[in-house]
């Protein structure tokens, strides 16, 4: 067995209430800068509660893939973002149902009690069935990290782009996981940072489409959706996203705007 890398998982609270997350795959040499840049950046949020995990990982169970390209639509307004998300996730397989299903459970809070939720809705993309076992955790993708090089690649692509958020970066990477996930035909994210109104729609031949808009300012509601395919299993599909070991080790190219 391989273990020639490490998983590193940082979550940070403040009376019970999530904080700041983040996570890196990184090989032993790396460990102590990449704990101190997780513990630094979770005492910028003052929390009471911090916990710093790190766990082996064989290399013989991770994957490694690539991001999705990235394509920035201009949209000027939510009503255009929002169509524009609706059609790029019928193209991508999913149907209105499904994706009108996702996009108004994001609006009025997905969790129970309108309340934003943790992690992912799981939406069949044929029905607009929600799956996902637990409606206030919902699927949480983790396990995923960055080679050296394609974290430097991403930075200086984003950078060029004037993108260089670490929300952007960390969207990309999980975008870039459940796209190589069996059965996933799409991703829908805004943010539910009431002063953070991008999101984005990935898919595999769509890429990753960056909407500014997708809710207006001062919301404090967001999330994500993930679409299946029907048949797809599901224990298989949440098991990879949340305990695979996913490298991420070449970045996409980036596409001109699109208006
Ligand atoms: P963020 O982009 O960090 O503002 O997250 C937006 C929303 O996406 C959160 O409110 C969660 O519902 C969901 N989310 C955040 N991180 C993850 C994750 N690792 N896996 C699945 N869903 C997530």
């Amino acid at each position: 067995m391989g273990s020639s890398y490490l998983s590193i998982r940082m979550h940070a609270s403040r009376s019970g209430v999530h904080l700041t997350g983040a996570e890196d795959l990184v090989p032993p040499s790396a460990i102590d800068d990449c704990a101190r840049l997780l513990l630094q950046r979770a005492l910028q949020h003052h929390p009471d509660s911090l916990k710093l995990s790190v766990d082996p990982v064989s290399t013989d169970e991770m994957v490694t893939g690539t991001l999705p390209d990235l394509h920035l639509a201009q949209v000027e307004d939510v009503a255009t973002a929002r169509q524009r998300a609706m059609a790029a996730l019928i193209g991508a397989g999913v149907t209105q149902r499904a994706a009108a299903t996702a996009l108004q459970a994001l609006s009025a809070g997905a969790a129970p009690g309108g309340r934003v939720m943790r992690g992912a809705m799981l939406i069949d993309a044929h029905t607009g069935e929600r799956c996902e076992p637990d409606r206030t955790r919902g699927v949480r993708v983790s396990h995923f990290g960055w080679d050296a090089k394609a974290r430097n690649d991403c930075r200086e692509l984003l950078r060029h782009h004037g993108l260089d958020h670490f929300r952007t970066f960390e969207a990309l990477a999980i975008a870039a996981k459940v796209l190589a996930a069996d059965g996933i035909l799409a991703e829908l994210c805004w943010s539910d940072d009431p002063d953070y109104t991008t999101g984005y729609v990935a898919s595999r031949h769509g890429g990753y489409l960056r909407l500014p808009y997708l809710k207006e300012a001062g919301d404090p509601l967001g999330g994500r959706a993930f679409f299946f395919s029907p048949g797809t299993d599901l224990q298989t599909l949440i098991a990879f996203l949340e305990q695979t070991p996913f490298l991420i080790s070449a970045v996409g190219g980036a596409c001109p705007e699109i208006s």
